[in-house]
């Protein structure tokens, strides 16, 4: 008798190759390769996100279909997800932020350590979304500086992804001394960070 659930054993050639991450550019020669030393540190920074999430609500539940084997995160060499402010770089808020929970969100981004990013998730995140009441805080970005915003409610894993790839382009190309320099300086000031 036939089973209902027939099961793919048959493995598929992959569409593209698996590979590793390509070089920064660079002079190479017999037994040497010289790049620059940002472009370097960009490279092992952004295929080694440690992202923390944040979630209050729905878009929480998307995070978990992002995390899981269809979507899998950890292809970008971010699938060590963690709760400690102090072990992260990518602070993810997803969900409703009350204006209670604020301080909350500001206490989370200052205990990471520099250099941190910010990924608002969602149109809550992003900007209160449909909750225009006087409870809930009208985006984050009020309150902390924002790197990447990925729009929808909840948005698909898809686009999550789009936005991590995103922030992955800015983390390997930032400059090694942004996080010092005066123009970094006054965006934190403007949120009343030292
Ligand atoms: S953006 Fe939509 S799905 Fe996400 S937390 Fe807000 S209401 Fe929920």
């Amino acid at each position: 008798m036939a089973r209902p659930v027939q099961y793919n054993i048959t493995k598929k050639p992959l569409e593209t190759p698996l590979g590793i991450a390509s070089a920064p550019d660079g002079f190479a020669g017999e037994g040497f390769f010289a790049a620059r030393l940002s472009d370097v540190v960009g490279l092992a920074r952004k295929n080694s996100i440690w992202p923390l999430p944040f979630a209050t609500s729905c878009c929480g539940i998307e995070f978990m279909a992002l995390m899981a084997s269809h979507y899998d995160l950890a292809r970008f060499g971010s699938e060590r997800v963690s709760f400690s402010p102090r072990q992260c770089d990518l602070l993810m808020v997803m969900g409703t932020i009350a204006k209670k929970m604020a301080p909350v969100v500001r206490q989370v981004y200052l205990q990471m350590a520099e250099p941190r990013w910010v990924l608002a998730m969602g149109a809550c995140a992003s900007s209160g979304g449909i909750f225009d009441s006087y409870s809930v805080l009208q985006g984050i970005d009020q309150i902390i500086p924002v790197d990447v915003y990925v729009p929808g409610c909840p948005p698909r894993p898809e686009a999550v992804l789009d936005g991590f790839l995103k922030v992955q382009d800015l983390v390997g190309s930032e400059r090694l001394r942004r996080r010092n320099s005066g123009e970094y300086s006054e965006l934190l000031e403007s949120y009343g960070i030292q």
